[in-house]
């Protein structure tokens, strides 16, 4: 069961909010405006920099953020993946829109690309901002045979079959378990910057629904494509 669109999520909020759509949980990777359109001159091949492409570079990473917030459930949890320059003030964006920030989640990337590797370190982590609304029951469902869950998810990069021609694909298997410990089955889980839609694909395939956006169609396709055949 999932509702994906091929559509700007700064103006399909205004649809939901009108709808009076409400959803269980908003779990999210949106642009990280990080990319760089540089070249390593210090290496021998100069290559290409980090450039995902235009959606990337002129994103309002912050605005979204309190729309969005409108049409989530009071025990709702709210996921947003971002750049660890950006941690401090996506928390603020959000505690200052009736959120309150619970954890940071680290996805480490078992197989990192190694990059400039004389140079600096390797680029292994990716976060994730967990919050809650005031006074929300939230889900979380710690596995019974384990102690307790630590906030560092062990995971490698997508590659092989798994990978799509989507720049920034995330890890099925972290998504799975991100939707495994914060949701429960049946509940609605909405994706407004799907991309490939990776958070699409583990909650139907954890039994939840979906509801997803994307504003490039070439995109749109991938997912479109990855969720029909889940
Ligand atoms: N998690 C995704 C996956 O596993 O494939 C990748 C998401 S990627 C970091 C962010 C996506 O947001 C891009 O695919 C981009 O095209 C899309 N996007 C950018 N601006 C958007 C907007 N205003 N509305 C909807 N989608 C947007």
């Amino acid at each position: 069961n999932a509702t994906l669109y091929n559509d700007d999520a700064y103006d399909r909020i205004r649809v939901l909010q009108k709808e009076k759509i409400i959803v269980d949980h908003i779990i999210t990777d949106p642009p990280f405006a990080i990319s760089q359109k540089n070249n390593f001159n210090t290496m021998k091949n100069p290559r290409k920099g980090v450039y995902f492409g235009d959606w990337d570079n002129s994103f309002d990473l912050y605005t979204w953020i309190g729309e969005y917030e409108k049409i989530l459930d009071k025990n709702g949890s709210f996921i947003v993946f971002c750049s660890y320059r950006y941690i401090s003030f996506i928390i603020e964006e959000m505690e200052s829109n009736n959120l309150i920030v619970k954890d940071v989640i680290r996805w480490n990337k078992t197989n990192p690309m190694p990059r400039n590797i004389n140079r600096r370190y390797v680029q292994d982590t990716e976060f994730a901002i967990w919050a809650v609304k005031k006074n929300a029951k939230w889900v979380f469902n710690k596995p019974k045979d384990v102690p307790y869950l630590r906030t560092g998810f062990d995971f490698p990069v997508v590659s092989g079959k798994e990978k799509t021609d989507h720049p920034t694909q995330k890890s099925l298997q972290l998504m799975k378990e991100i939707v495994r410990i914060h949701t429960k089955e049946n509940q609605l889980i909405m994706d407004p910057f799907m991309g490939s839609g990776t958070t699409g694909v583990a909650a139907l395939e954890l039994n939840r629904r979906f509801i997803g956006i994307e504003i490039n169609q070439d995109y749109f396709e991938i997912a479109k494509k990855r969720i029909k055949t889940t």
